[in-house]
């Protein structure tokens, strides 16, 4: 019990598919890096720009997020920015941070949605 405490953090980053992103295992085009955080595209667009952000160390979603963790979820937000710019979103888009079942979630790995070059609507679906 002792030893899976120990190593649970390990295991999760070893299992995550976020995780093995950052440590270049499944390869991504890495349209911008730092020392915390990570911005690459989407696999499966929904929009012409769809871009995802994420925290190099794993962190399993905003929920899970504590005072330890601001200065990163500060980060975060801007890099998004900074990839904004970069992609010449100049009239606008949207970031989108689901957040567990009912947020939507499917990796559990905090990831912000850059969401660009179409009109976006509301209420979300
Ligand atoms: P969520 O549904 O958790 O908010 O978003 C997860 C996102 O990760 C989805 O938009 C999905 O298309 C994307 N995604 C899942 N697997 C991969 C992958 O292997 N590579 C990339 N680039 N994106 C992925
Ligand atoms: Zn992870």
């Amino acid at each position: 019990m002792l030893l899976f405490t120990i190593h649970y953090p390990l295991f999760t980053a070893m299992s995550c598919l976020f995780c093995k992103i950052v440590a270049g295992e499944i390869p991504v085009n890495r349209l911008y890096e730092d020392e915390q955080t990570l911005a690459f595209p989407d696999i499966n667009p929904q929009a012409p720009t769809h871009i995802l952000v994420i925290p190099k160390n794993h962190l399993a979603s905003h929920a899970h997020a504590t005072q330890d963790d601001t200065a990163v979820l500060g980060q975060l937000l801007h890099t998004a920015g900074e990839v904004a710019r970069a992609q010449n979103l100049t009239n606008g888009y949207r970031l989108v941070l689901n957040t567990g079942p009912d947020g939507g979630q499917t990796v559990d790995h905090l990831h912000i949605h850059i969401l660009g070059g179409r009109q976006m609507h509301w209420p979300p679906g």
